[in-house]
């Protein structure tokens, strides 16, 4: 397939926002594609090359990208970035400049969407000394060959600035279109998405073997979208809702996706990023597990030896940072209480019930550095207030709730695992939001540069994020350096398209840092876009920061829907 009929569909996908008209454009190009083209499509209209847990990145600064637009269109560097600061979008100078050219008519060969892709891999795989240089050859070239409207979009996809608003929902439907005519494909596709977070796979095996994507499961070294907790307000309704359960408690660390096959272990973070090289510790103990193949899931916690309990979770993620893995190992010993089996030796246990799972993790996890999560029964409201209140008394977050029979619920937030959390002051949940822009501080504030943030949550059925807070309280002056400091870093003039917005905020950023957020009570507001209706979103009111959760990304942050779940809880209340 011919880039440039990529590159026009990217272009009228670009000028509608309707998800049918995209869904529509988007199946016309798969209906197109070969079999051997669809993953490389795939992963271009996501805008990346590989799946994150691969870890390959473009590692090409917007510095190079000028560079290589420069060396293509024979405009001076200095040119191009007077022009970028007037437009503000780089894809849009390139693709004025190769209009401009001269030779243009004689750009030299039309490119495949494997070339383009191809291209894009070698420019992320070359490293080492010389490596930038030859970055920008490559791109260089490639953009030398471009017509204007590929080369636009080219330069965007390598800045990460692709932004076309397609999230991976519309892939989905676009994929179920291509071959049924409508979505009725679709839950046999989402299935196998959230068994494998690869989405070029998914598509491959979609297009190319019907049967095995009935069919798929899990494999070691393929992250699982992990499993979701929803929230209600008190035991009775949990026993209600699930009946006799099990409670575990709710360890305020973070989670791991644990894969082992023979001597080879990976260890995957929350949003499924490759973080084994940070825990040797986790992957020896990993390794001496009698199985021979398996995944499981577990929260870890740092223990502080010296006051004989857990680290807090900002402590905890000191582990992540960069900075000596030895000296962290000493510094902030890891425990994993390990809460769920996906996988064993050969079987795939996403469709066995908790109960069943639970039997095999019993016999797997010895005590150390990898223990079990303790399991209680709960038969009615009163036992899970008991557990409930032995986990506050003992610092933890709240407990979990978990119905016997679910099975493991991929990817989805179910009511196979409900939560239960201590209360914040008045509040009966926090809320993880994510940064779409921030305030330059008054006042005392003023020496900052930071007064408060923009959060939004994600509405999926809109493929946008909605604000539901300006929060302007919880920081320390430490706190608000280095939000200033990060954030400007990322900051845009213009709003991303995938936001909606009835606020003005100093500057926008780009989407990057989810904060948890607490609150005192939900209001419907004119002001916020949640769930707006009829003029009015819902608000969170009184709220502050509470943290910064750099175990999350924007994907995975408070829904629209959640935020009206927790409103009417809290109405019943
Ligand atoms: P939340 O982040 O508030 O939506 O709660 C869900 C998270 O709690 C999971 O993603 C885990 O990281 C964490 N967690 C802590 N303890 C457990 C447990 N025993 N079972 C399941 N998840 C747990």
């Amino acid at each position: 397939m011919l880039f440039i009929e990529l590159a026009s569909a990217f272009g009228e996908i670009e000028k509608r926002s309707g998800r049918l008209e995209m869904t529509d454009l988007l199946s016309a190009i798969y209906k197109k594609a070969k079999v051997n083209e669809i993953k490389k499509l795939t992963y271009l209209v996501q805008g990346i090359i590989a799946p994150s847990y691969e870890g390959i990145d473009l590692g090409m600064g917007e510095k190079f990208a000028i560079e290589a637009v420069a060396h293509a269109t024979g405009y001076s560097r200095k040119d191009i970035e007077k022009d970028y600061r007037k437009a503000g979008d780089l894809g849009l100078v390139a693709e004025s400049l190769l209009k401009k050219k001269k030779q243009q008519a004689l750009h030299a060969r039309e490119l495949s969407v494997s070339d383009v892709f191809d291209a894009m891999m070698r420019i992320a795989k070359s490293s080492g000394t010389g490596s930038q240089q030859l970055k920008i050859r490559v791109l260089a070239e490639l953009i030398n060959n471009s017509s204007p409207e590929e080369g636009k979009f080219i330069v965007r996809f390598v800045t990460g600035q692709l932004r076309l608003g397609i999230g991976d929902p519309t892939i989905l439907d676009a994929l179920s279109v291509s071959k049924a005519g409508d979505k009725s494909l679709r839950a046999e596709l989402e299935r196998a998405y959230n068994l494998c977070d690869d989405l070029g796979l998914v598509a491959e095996t979609f297009v190319s073997s019907p049967n095995k994507i009935k069919k798929f499961e899990v494999e070691v070294f393929k992250p699982v979208r992990p499993a979701l907790a929803e929230r209600l307000a008190t035991p009775e309704e949990i026993i209600k809702k699930i009946g006799e359960c099990a409670i575990e408690f709710k360890f305020d660390g973070f989670r791991m996706q644990v894969h082992k096959k023979g001597e080879k272990v990976e260890i995957y973070s929350r949003k499924l990023e490759k973080i084994t090289n940070t825990y040797p510790d986790v992957v020896e103990a990993t390794r001496k597990l009698k199985h021979r193949e398996m995944i499981f899931e577990g929260e870890a916690l740092a223990f502080n030896e010296k006051k004989n309990r857990f680290f807090s979770f900002q402590e905890t993620m000191h582990r992540r940072r960069k900075y000596g893995v030895e000296q962290a190992k000493k510094d902030y010993p890891l425990y994993v209480y390990a809460f769920d089996l996906i996988y064993l030796d050969g079987k795939d246990y996403t469709q066995e019930s908790y109960s069943e799972r639970r039997k095999q993790m019993e016999k797997i996890f010895p005590s150390g550095l990898l223990k079990i999560s303790e399991k209680m029964a709960a038969k009615d409201a009163e036992e899970i207030e008991e557990i409930f209140q032995e986990s506050v008394k003992k610092g933890l977050e709240g407990i979990m709730a978990k119905d016997l029979k679910a099975p493991y619920v991929a990817g989805a937030r179910k009511f196979a695992w409900i939560k239960l959390k201590k209360s914040y002051g008045k509040s009966v949940d926090t809320v993880d939001a994510v940064v779409v822009g921030y305030y330059l501080g008054k006042g005392a504030r003023a020496e900052f540069e930071f007064g408060g943030i923009l959060a939004a949550v994600y509405n999926p059925d809109r493929q946008k994020f909605e604000t539901v807070a300006k929060i302007g309280s919880g920081y320390s002056e430490e706190e608000m350096k280095s939000f200033h400091e990060m954030l400007s870093e990322i900051k845009r003039k213009e709003a991303p398209s995938i936001v909606d917005s009835n606020l003005k905020p100093d500057f926008w950023v780009e989407l990057k840092y989810v904060v948890e957020v607490a609150f005192d009570d939900i209001t419907l507001s004119p002001t916020h876009t949640c769930g707006a209706k009829d003029g009015k979103g819902y608000a969170l009111r009184f709220p502050r920061m509470m943290r910064l959760r750099s175990d999350r990304d924007a994907r995975e942050i408070t829904t629209t829907q959640e935020v009206i779940e927790m409103y009417e809880l809290m109405k019943g209340k």
